[in-house]
């Protein structure tokens, strides 16, 4: 594409942008009076206008109705979980019955290992990416260790290459086959949180699937923001946060994705709760749990309510528009944005470096910039300024342009600053 980084021209694209609306339908903060332009949709998504209206029905109905809003009002409680399976199987490429809504992602993920990760003398390994998501490690670790197992002797990760800064499929499917019949389990992010690297879940879910293992995903980083199919893939489960991408709210509820071939077994553990039994049976509190039929199977605990109104809210939004058109949008936005950056590294002197991939297939809406000396500094300059961005040791910024709420002036602004930030520390 031929852009050209001034304001009028960023103004033309944003005339264009069907989804220019959008940008009103969310809350930004403010820094000196002003909007500031906001990049940290991958580590907490703005707030949709009409989250408040959905929490509000819930205060409502419980001071309303008390406990007659499990089953009364206009959204009851009792299967306040069940209106997420349409919407989230259009998300993530899913069968309705394959989604449930509960907990947090890292609880989740630890459920779905009670049920997919059952090592056994010969087949016990997990491969998962090098530097994967703290959390997940931590999860990992201590599901080997509550098997009885040394996690130095289970846990297999998959490295780049000495000198490049993402992972490349042959290496990681290379890992896979060599780890062959011991692979019990291969669970890593479908989009990586520090480079924003897409991984190829298709052919890498093949691979794991041709070794006899599991295959999971934590899709964190991807659900909302690329084109999945889990389904057709074949993945056996697969669970993301929605407060990324997906703009529900700090802490709020999670997505969990559990194959169909799954359901209904008998011969698999599982974690269970009355919140899985069955659902006309629920409250006539039988001893024997009988399970739903679908992925419901999985949940435990009275639904979170408060903790899923902002979730609704936010899919009634992505509902409306489409992954498909946000997508398109988002794949602009990112075009757009590392152009800027490029005309910016043609302005100024200064060290930095896009350590996310540049093939528009193996990216999505972030992108990493690898800062010099004065990366601190810059940093710094832009946060004052009302440029939230977010930064990683040693000395990267991640920049996320949602294709919801952030324009192409946006950008545009963002490359001014950029230069006075370099500008200002390099005098220093
Ligand atoms: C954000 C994120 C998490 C956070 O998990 P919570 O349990 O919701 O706090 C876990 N894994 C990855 C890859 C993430 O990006």
């Amino acid at each position: 594409m031929n852009f050209t980084f001034t304001r009028a021209y960023a103004e033309n694209l944003d005339r264009k942008d069907p989804l220019k609306d959008y940008k009103q339908a969310f809350h930004f903060p403010k820094v000196d009076g002003k909007e500031v332009l906001y990049f940290t949709g991958n580590s907490l998504g703005l707030q949709p206008k009409i989250a408040r209206d959905y929490v509000d029905e819930i205060m409502d109905d419980w001071a309303n109705l008390a406990v007659e809003g499990h089953f009364s009002g206009s959204r009851p409680w009792w299967d306040y979980h069940e209106r997420f399976q349409d919407k989230l199987a259009a998300i993530v490429g899913a069968k309705p019955s394959e989604i449930t809504v509960m907990n947090t992602l890292t609880v989740n993920l630890h459920l779905m290992m009670v049920s997919f990760y059952r090592p056994t003398r010969n087949r016990f390994k997990i491969i998962c990416e090098e530097k994967a998501f703290p959390s997940d490690q931590y999860m990992m670790a201590s599901q080997v260790r509550h098997h009885g197992l040394n996690p130095e002797d289970c846990i297999v990760e998959v490295s780049k290459r000495p000198g490049e800064h993402f992972f490349r499929t042959e290496d990681i499917i290379e890992v896979i086959n060599q780890v062959g019949q011991e692979c019990a389990l291969v669970l890593l992010g479908g989009v990586n949180y520090y480079n924003g690297q897409v991984l190829d879940m298709a052919q890498i879910t093949d691979a794991s699937k041709a070794v006899g293992a599991m295959v999971g995903w934590d899709l964190a980083h991807a659900a909302g923001n690329v084109e999945l199919h889990l389904h057709k893939w074949g993945v056996d489960f697969a669970a993301w946060c929605s407060y990324k991408y997906l703009n529900s709210g700090p802490g709020s509820a999670s997505g969990c994705f559990i194959h169909e071939r799954h359901h209904g077994r008998k011969d698999i553990p599982r974690f269970e709760g009355w919140w899985g039994h069955s659902k006309e049976r629920r409250f006539l509190m039988e001893p024997d749990f009988q399970p739903e039929p679908d992925a419901n199977a999985w949940q435990i605990s009275n639904a979170s309510v408060l903790s899923m109104a902002p979730f609704l809210a936010s899919l009634e939004l992505f509902n409306e528009v489409g992954l498909p058109k946000l997508i398109a949008k988002r794949q602009q936005l990112v075009a757009y944005l590392e152009f800027v950056i490029d005309q910016v590294a043609g302005k100024v002197e200064a060290e930095f470096e896009i350590i996310t991939p540049k093939d528009p297939s193996q990216r999505a809406a972030q992108i990493s910039l690898l800062l010099g000396e004065n990366g601190k500094e810059i940093f710094d300059h832009l946060m004052r300024r009302g440029v939230i961005v977010d930064w990683r040791e040693p000395s990267v910024i991640r920049l996320a342009p949602v294709a919801f709420y952030t324009s192409f002036v946006d950008l545009y602004e963002f490359g001014e600053i950029l230069v006075e930030a370099i500008e200002l520390s390099a005098s220093n």
